[in-house]
């Protein structure tokens, strides 16, 4: 039988620890703020931008959003960030990604202080990572190895299989799965689109983790039979059931490995909702570090 490992349980687990910190902030302080940059024009961030807003309020984390102007270019960019960065009221800084040319995406996130870089994705913080020492960490490479650590995944000294190669997914989920925390220590095999056989690289994966965005890369003609799947990958494809609208959609294919792997995360319920709490908990990391610079 294959498991559906949901991700429901393991956000609920980490937003409760979240909740739990932020109620102990003292009264008449401002509580930890989170601020998205985003460029407010139609695009797939609006939505993540919506989810992010609501469970910041839901957890008492004030939200603020910054949509740059239609003129505004990386100039403007960069001393939005240099405002966000001076301002001692807001602790976490999210910038919209990928962005255009143009923004510079590196270049305008070296403005923030690596704590304040709250998804991890600044060269500063994937630098620290590579040196395992990071402040802060993607949200969704720890929602991953969260998951795997709540089922129980095996990780530790195990083949281990991530799909994907880009700065802010797939590298640094790598990076944490081959690091030295309890629990990881994996051997990492990392793939990407100019990998061949696929069937070959995840034959002895105890655990795959696919970043790719491609729904049907992941059947049971190539994933072993037994392994489990963490699917990060999310792409939209046409709702059959409500012709006109679409759904979201993974890299694996459930049916197919229905039967044959030993766990599946499903998309949607899988890792999405464990990246939001994880972003959330980052925040309040965020905040933590601001009260230790001001030697509170
Ligand atoms: P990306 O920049 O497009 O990277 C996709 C990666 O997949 C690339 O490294 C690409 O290789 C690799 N790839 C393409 N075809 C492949 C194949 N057949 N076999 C193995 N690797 C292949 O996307 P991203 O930003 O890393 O995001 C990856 C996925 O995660 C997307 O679907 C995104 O929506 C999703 N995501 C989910 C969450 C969440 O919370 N669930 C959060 C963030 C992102 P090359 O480098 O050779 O091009």
């Amino acid at each position: 039988m294959t498991v559906r490992l949901e991700g429901k349980p393991v956000a609920e687990g980490i937003d409760e620890a979240t909740r739990k910190a932020i109620r102990s902030v003292p009264t008449g302080e401002s509580p930890p703020c989170l601020a998205s940059v985003h460029r407010g024009v139609d695009s797939p961030f609006r939505y993540y931008l919506k989810r992010q807003a609501k469970a910041a309020t839901a957890l008492g984390i004030s939200f603020r959003d910054e949509p740059l102007r239609p003129e505004d270019g990386p100039k403007e960019l960069i001393e939005r960030l240099a405002a966000l960065d001076r301002d001692a009221r807001v602790h976490a800084v999210l910038l919209e990604h990928p962005l255009p040319p143009p923004f510079d995406f590196y270049r305008a996130m070296a403005t923030l202080r690596p704590a304040k870089d709250v998804d991890g994705v600044g060269t500063a913080n994937l630098g620290r990572l590579v040196a395992q020492t990071p402040v802060q960490v993607p949200a969704v490479a720890l929602a991953a190895v969260e998951i795997a650590r709540h089922y129980r995944l095996p990780i530790e000294g195990e083949r281990v299989v991530v799909l994907g190669r880009s700065e802010t997914v797939g590298l640094p989920l790598a990076l944490l799965l081959a690091g030295k925390g309890t629990g990881l220590n994996a051997t990492v095999t990392i793939l990407h689109s100019k990998s061949r056989d696929l069937k070959g690289a995840l034959a002895s994966a105890r655990t795959i983790f696919s970043c790719v965005g491609r729904p049907g890369t992941l059947t049971r003609e190539v994933v072993p039979e037994g392994a489990f799947v963490v699917d990060v990958g999310v792409a939209t494809v046409p709702d059959p059931a409500r012709p006109g609208s679409s759904k979201a959609t993974g890299d694996a294919d459930f049916a197919s490995l229905d039967g044959w792997a030993a766990g599946v995360t499903p998309v949607p319920g899988g890792v999405g909702p464990v990246t939001v709490a994880k972003l959330m908990a980052s925040t309040l990391e965020a905040y933590r570090l601001s009260r230790v610079e001001e030697g509170r």
